[in-house]
């Protein structure tokens, strides 16, 4: 394959980051690939395992000279780091983000954006609970998807170039609307993690289930739970303080559906109980065969989740 971008530069360097790193040079899709973190511990560790061509101490010395920006922090630190690097920024060169949330992404970035740089949102619906340096694979975006949100006024060029790049990384790309976007993943990702959260708090509660048992019998469904609850604190903190008005909307409408199920099973009425369990399977079973998933036992819990 052929370099689409001449210098990448990644700001911010966990799990997102490390396996972007990695899937850029297995394909070869930059003549360099940059990098920087906040702590001079995770620099330190980015340098140790040969992460990136070049470990950088600053930001703004990461993106000097870069074609593509890739923002790979927390969705509260968006704003603060755009504002950082948008003096040493090329003219002509491509920002992205990689965020969970779009529209507060959008709010905070775009007042900082130099006049003659362009700025394109980034989703790739690919992550594992695990977060810093160390986390990345190249593999983890094969065949996922990665959500392209273009502001109103993007040049089709340069969101086509950015389409073609996470393509080659492996990832399935689509275009959206930041607000579309955030709902879309208030349904798929945001509200399911806030009710992994919640579960795994409630067994932490219950008193009258001893710790042992809840470790021990959790493959009876509990440990997915524990394993999304297991996500970083600071990223899904950021994204519940971010993607508010959508996740409300789609934890309303759980929790009705809820108290329907609550209900059906206190007046034992099967039948509901039974279609609803036949309609979510088939649910389970589009997945599967959109191979966005496996039928593995472990339920691919090695490989990538959404
Ligand atoms: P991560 O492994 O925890 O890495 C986060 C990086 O951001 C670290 O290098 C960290 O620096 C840096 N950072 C944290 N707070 C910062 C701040 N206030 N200012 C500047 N830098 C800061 O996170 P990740 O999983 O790669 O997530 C990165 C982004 O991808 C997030 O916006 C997240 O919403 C999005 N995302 C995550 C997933 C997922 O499943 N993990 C999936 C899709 C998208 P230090 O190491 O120095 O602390």
């Amino acid at each position: 394959m052929t370099a689409i971008y001449h210098r990448v530069a990644l700001i911010g360097l966990g799990l997102i980051a490390g396996s972007l790193s990695l899937a850029i040079r297995r394909g070869g899709l930059a003549q360099e690939v940059v990098g920087t973190a906040r702590s001079s511990e995770s620099r330190a560790i980015a340098r140790e395992i040969g992460l990136c061509d070049q470990i950088c101490e600053t930001a703004l010395e990461a993106v000097a000279g870069a074609d593509l920006v890739v923002l790979c922090v927390p969705v509260g630190a968006m704003g603060a780091v755009m504002a950082e690097i948008a003096p040493g920024l090329k003219p002509g060169a491509t920002v992205c983000d990689v965020g969970s949330v779009k529209r507060a992404v959008f709010n905070a970035v775009l007042p900082h954006l130099p006049q003659d740089v362009h700025f394109v949102g980034c989703h790739p619906m690919a992550g594992t609970e695990h977060s810093g340096p160390k986390s990345g694979f190249a593999e983890l975006f094969d065949n996922r998807w990665c959500l392209i949100v273009p502001p109103e006024d993007a040049d089709a060029q340069v969101v086509s170039q950015l389409s073609k790049f996470w393509q080659q990384i492996g990832a399935n790309t689509t275009e959206m609307t930041p607000d579309h976007h955030d709902l879309v993943c208030a349904v798929v990702s945001h509200a399911p993690h806030l009710i992994a959260y919640t579960m795994v708090g409630v067994a932490d509660d219950l008193g009258r289930v001893t710790d042992s048992e809840v470790i021990n019998y959790s493959a009876a469904g509990f440990r997915d739970f524990t394993r999304i609850a297991a996500s970083d604190p600071t990223m899904w903190r950021d994204v519940f303080l971010n993607n508010r008005d959508a996740t409300l909307e789609i934890l309303g409408r759980f929790t009705e559906e809820l108290f329907a199920l609550q209900r059906a099973v206190r007046q034992g009425d099967g039948e509901h109980l039974y279609n609803y369990f036949n309609r979510t399977r088939e649910i389970r079973r589009g997945i599967l065969e959109a191979g966005q998933d496996t039928q593995a036992p472990d339920f691919g819990r090695s490989g990538a989740k959404s």
